[in-house]
């Protein structure tokens, strides 16, 4: 009877790994056909300054609606344009619609002064070209490169790879500040943050702890280490994932520079962060984003 248990769960680990490979091929077709038919979409979140509640950013984020699949979440396709040469394409497109986006922003007076824009940048991409392809894509689109910061990953600072070493020392030459995402979610070795000139540390959701009551106090102390030693590096911290007003204000308190989340605005399409930047320049010179 066991045994019979036994090949029961086998044959369901076979079926559910078959409908994963399933899945992941009927995924990959589509995303092929999903550039050319202009199904790929950018959205932007707002990045606000704590002390004041400025609006100082927006990171793009990559959005898919396939019509035979539905909405299909970057968690699922970027690992997927990463393993099947994808994502180059998708990055050129991601990048050459925020240019585009920011630079109608830039041209409509819509864009505070220090805005920053940030892009994520697939560990997959950096190698060599990458910068040249950056810089001439940045450049045709008229924009100073001040306006566009890169989000890297963990892995990218630990490659410990000369031209990777190379191309994020070219990009960041080039005037553009990089930012390190998820952070705390990877290694515990912290010594590769001195390898690399990184600028912001982007702070996990993950390390957010929910609220501030009694039995937080533990999560807020590792916020508070990480952010004495951003400190300590020269480096500014973005929270990622500020969900709650409380969370927003004792990140505040406790120094960190800019907070990321739903509690400032979910992303939203071009348009939509087109109203949101008409609303702030209207509302003055130091507007605050939070509801
Ligand atoms: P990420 O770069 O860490 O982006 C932040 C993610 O957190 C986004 O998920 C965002 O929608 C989500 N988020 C922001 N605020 C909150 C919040 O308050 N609560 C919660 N629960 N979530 C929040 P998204 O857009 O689904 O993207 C997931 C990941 O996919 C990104 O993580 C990034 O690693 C990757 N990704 C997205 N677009 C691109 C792209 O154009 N290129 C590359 N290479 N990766 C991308
Ligand atoms: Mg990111
Ligand atoms: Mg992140
Ligand atoms: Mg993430």
């Amino acid at each position: 009877e066991a045994k019979a248990a036994g090949r029961g769960a086998i044959r369901h680990y076979d079926q559910s790994l078959r409908d994963r490979v399933e899945r992941r091929l009927q995924v990959e077709t589509a995303l092929r056909e999903a550039r050319r038919r202009g199904d790929l979409r950018v959205v932007y979140q707002p990045i606000v300054e704590l002390n004041t509640g400025r609006l100082i950013g927006a990171e793009a984020l990559c959005r898919w609606f396939s019509p035979a699949l539905g909405e299909i979440t970057p968690d699922e396709f970027i690992p997927l344009a990463e393993d099947s040469g994808l994502i180059t394409e998708l990055s050129r497109f991601v990048i050459a619609q925020t240019l585009a986006d920011v630079g109608r922003w830039r041209q409509a007076g819509l864009l505070p002064e220090d805005f920053v824009a940030t892009l994520n940048v697939s560990p997959v991409l950096v190698r060599p070209g990458l910068a040249d392809m950056v810089a001439e894509m940045v450049a045709g689109a008229g924009l100073p490169t001040s306006t566009i910061a890169l989000e890297l990953t963990e892995s990218v600072l630990l490659a410990d790879d000369p031209d990777v070493d190379t191309e994020v020392l070219k990009l960041r030459a080039a005037g553009h500040r990089l930012l390190l995402d998820d952070f705390g979610t990877g290694y515990s070795a912290l010594s590769y943050l001195t390898r690399l000139p990184v600028d912001v540390l982007k702070l996990d959701r993950s390390f957010i702890p929910s609220g501030v009551g009694a039995g937080e106090q533990d999560g807020w102390a590792v916020v508070t280490a990480v952010l004495r030693m951003a400190q300590a590096l020269g480096m500014q911290v973005v929270a990622e994932g500020v969900e709650h007003p409380e969370q927003a204000e004792r990140l505040r308190r406790l120094g960190c520079d800019r907070g990321q989340g739903w509690l400032f605005g979910r992303p939203a399409d071009a348009d939509g962060f087109t109203s949101l930047l008409t609303m702030v320049r209207r509302a003055g010179t130091q507007p605050s984003v939070i509801a």
